[in-house]
């Protein structure tokens, strides 16, 4: 059976609509014998509605003090980082373009220094996801390929979150080698896999292309309750069933995952 100890894409109660602590994932993911954890609450218009005008930091103030987090907690390795949106056809992370004009309780001063960057420099690494896309209806193909290689080229993100959940069409074998050849990660997703669905399909055909071109993946549960970290039941059946290389898992084992995670970001 293919082992998976990592399971590094997970929200807590700061993501709004999930519903447990730092803790309880942490105690979760011990119970169920893993090595790691990475929490990555959404950093996304979902959740916070700012624009080009401006942003207090009041309102991201969950992001600015994840140094306060044991690195081992439960003999668990807690990683912190976040889940940003891909807000368009450039590749852009959510938070990019818009200016910090508040601190925690008084008014910024220009130069402003912009919301991503305070909030990706308290990250250990960033997931990049597309979630709510009108931006992308009229696409082509070439147009998201090119969407997600960008995405893939910040120096933060380590990981494309739930590439096949979209709906939106790319090559993922182009992703994927650029993906390979940066070091970074395709992420299997476990919230995108409940029923045979078009989805799973897409994660399947997503998986056989990492595995042609020699792409690493990493395992993750996308859990918004502590009742599902570390259930990757239905990642594993998908990375078995289309004979995915063990080595090419990242998230086999913590050292493993560390490892990448490491060369990936030049840490
Ligand atoms: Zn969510
Ligand atoms: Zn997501």
């Amino acid at each position: 059976m293919l082992h998976l100890a990592c399971d590094t894409h997970t929200h807590t109660i700061f993501s709004r609509h999930a519903y447990s602590t730092v803790e309880e994932n942490v105690r979760a993911a011990a119970e169920r014998r893993f090595e790691l954890l990475g929490v990555t609450d959404h950093f996304s218009p979902m959740i916070h509605g700012v624009g080009p005008e401006g942003a207090s930091m009041r309102e991201f103030q969950e992001f600015i003090n994840m140094r306060m987090w044991p690195r081992v907690w439960y003999g668990i390795q807690l990683m912190h980082g976040c889940e940003a949106d891909i807000v368009d056809l450039d590749g852009h992370l959510f938070g990019w373009d818009v200016p910090v004009t508040y601190h925690l309780s008084v008014p910024a001063e220009p130069p402003y220094t912009m919301l991503q960057n305070q909030v990706f420099s308290q990250c250990d690494y960033v997931v990049a996801s597309v979630h709510e896309h009108r931006w992308a209806d009229d696409a082509t193909r070439e147009q998201v390929t090119q969407m997600y290689l960008r995405a893939l080229e910040h120096p933060k993100v380590l990981i494309l979150g739930h590439p096949g959940r979209s709906g939106l069409d790319f090559d993922a074998e182009a992703v994927a080698e650029a993906a390979r050849d940066a070091g970074k990660l395709i992420e299997i997703n476990e919230g995108s896999l409940f029923g045979r669905n078009h989805a799973h399909e897409r994660c399947a055909e997503i998986a056989r292309a990492c595995a042609r071109v020699g792409c690493m993946v990493s395992t993750a549960s996308d859990a918004h309750i502590s009742y599902d970290v570390a259930r990757l039941d239905r990642v594993r059946e998908l990375l078995e069933g289309v004979d995915f290389p063990p080595r090419l898992v990242a998230t086999r084992d913590a050292e493993t995952f560390q490892g990448v995670w490491r060369r990936a970001l030049g840490l």
